[in-house]
């Protein structure tokens, strides 16, 4: 029996797994190959891959230093904010670490302990109540795996199925969908580019250069012309000025 399974090796599991893992037995499972880059179940996460200023303070904290083959060109001091709605612009410092979140997650799971039983590609299903401890099942390589522990820790994330398992009730976040889009980009863009847009979303939607590329994301109300707004922001930031040049696949 383990006394801990970790289900999700996000930034969240994947820490409590380095400092845990020397004093438990632990079990830690994540649908993501987290070790093999050439995998052929790889699922990339919906993420601007920016490490906001509280996040660099938890990483000092945690006695961390980011290696430098995480980060992506260029390193972002400034801010730009665009409403469209009211046709306001401004510019202001705030440091971002621009990173490849990928990698950032990666780096995250090479820092756990051997002694940590590490289950990729494995997908959380249920648990339940056994005497003692829970029962998880999980699926692995298309088989049903079980699993007995003393803890579960549902680190998997904003829609976390632990989280559901355990109560209905409990408050979720309201739903958003996220579309991010690549694009090639070919002239320099120092800084993070937040744009507001009633017309859009009523959240926001971002502008990130990464290496010779352009990140442009968007979180939308979940309707059905979610992928039309999407396309609307492209064309009123087309117009402002920015280009979107699409990748060859
Ligand atoms: C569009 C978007 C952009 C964002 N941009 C930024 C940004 O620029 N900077 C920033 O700091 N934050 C950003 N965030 C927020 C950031 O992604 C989260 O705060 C962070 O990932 C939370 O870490 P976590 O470990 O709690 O969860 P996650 O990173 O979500 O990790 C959860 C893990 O659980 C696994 N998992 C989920 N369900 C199962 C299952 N059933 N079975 C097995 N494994 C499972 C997933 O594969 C994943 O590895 C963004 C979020 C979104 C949606």
């Amino acid at each position: 029996m383990y006394d801990i399974i970790i289900v999700g090796a996000g930034p969240a599991g994947a820490n409590l797994a380095r400092l845990i893992g020397d004093k438990y037995k632990i079990l830690l499972i994540d649908k993501r190959d987290l070790e093999n880059e050439s995998s052929k179940h790889r699922i990339n996460k919906c993420c601007g891959g920016l490490l906001a200023p509280d996040a660099q303070k938890m990483i000092a904290k945690l006695g961390l230093g980011i290696p430098k083959d995480v980060l992506v060109d260029p390193q972002l001091f400034a801010v730009r904010t665009i409403d469209i709605t009211n046709n306001l612009e401004r510019l202001y410092q705030r440091f971002y670490y621009n990173m490849d979140r990928e990698k950032f997650d990666r780096w995250m799971v090479s820092l756990i302990p051997n002694g940590v039983d590490k289950k990729f590609n494995s997908y959380f299903k249920s648990f339940v109540e056994i005497s003692g401890g829970y029962e998880v099942r999980y699926i692995n390589n298309g088989q049903e795996v079980t699993a007995k522990t003393r803890i579960i820790v549902g680190a998997d994330g904003a829609s976390s199925k632990v989280r559901k398992i355990i109560s209905k009730d409990v408050n979720v976040p309201e739903k958003y969908i996220a579309i991010q889009e690549w694009f090639k980009c070919s002239y320099p863009m120092p800084y993070f580019t937040a744009v507001f847009d009633e017309e859009i979303s009523d959240f926001y939607s971002w502008l990130i250069p990464k290496d010779n590329y352009l990140l442009l994301g968007s979180a939308l109300r979940p309707r059905d012309d979610t992928r039309e707004k999407f396309n609307m922001l492209k064309r009123k930031l087309t117009q402002l000025g920015f280009k979107f040049t699409t990748l060859q696949v």
